[in-house]
């Protein structure tokens, strides 16, 4: 797997490394923080808070694998405000990781930083589905934050950098797996 998940990634990740997910730090402070909103997406998304289950819940989904597989993408932008170069970015990587995923068997749950974007990607722009049913359940990318992770620890473990400078923007995600 671990051989199948670096080919996958190659030539498209920008970098990627492996943790044991009993080595994944569970914050309930991170979860109750989504309750400000801050980004939006409270209470509108399948992936976040309250949807996507409590956090005893999600730590019990991730503890169900052996092994997580971080990658990040890294892509550059004309100056701090290209909003269209973000959306890009993120564009970009949401389909690297649902390729990541198919080309692991599809069996695998996958994570990502945020909301899952799936609907703005392959629904028009448009928003999750909330509290309708998910437009693409065979699609739909977990959120990293929801589980009660926080990114920059998470890069920290997996020895991956959390910024890769100015002008630039990086997207995470975890791939969950069983034997290497
Ligand atoms: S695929 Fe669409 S409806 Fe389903 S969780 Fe993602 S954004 Fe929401």
């Amino acid at each position: 797997m671990k051989e199948l998940l670096e080919a996958a990634a190659g030539g498209k990740a920008h970098e990627w490394g492996f943790i044991p997910v009993t080595e994944l730090v569970f914050s309930p402070e991170l979860l109750k923080s989504c309750e400000s909103n801050v980004c939006g997406h409270y209470n509108s998304s399948w992936t976040c808070p309250p949807a996507a289950g409590a956090l005893e819940e999600q730590r019990a989904k991730i503890l169900a694998y052996k092994n997580a597989f971080i990658f990040t993408t890294k892509y550059d932008l004309e100056d701090s405000f290209d909003y269209e170069g973000m959306t890009r970015a993120r564009e970009i990587h949401t389909v690297l990781t649902l390729e990541i995923r198919e080309k692991a068997g599809g069996k695998f749950p996958v994570y990502g930083a945020g909301s899952c974007p799936c609907c703005k990607l392959y629904a028009g722009g448009g928003t999750c589905a909330f509290p309708d049913p998910c437009r693409f359940p065979e699609k739909a990318i977990s959120s990293i934050e929801a589980a009660g992770i926080n990114v920059t620890d998470l890069s920290r473990s997996a020895g991956v950098k959390y910024n890769n400078g100015a002008n630039t923007v990086t997207y995470f995600s975890m791939v969950l797996f069983n034997e290497f």
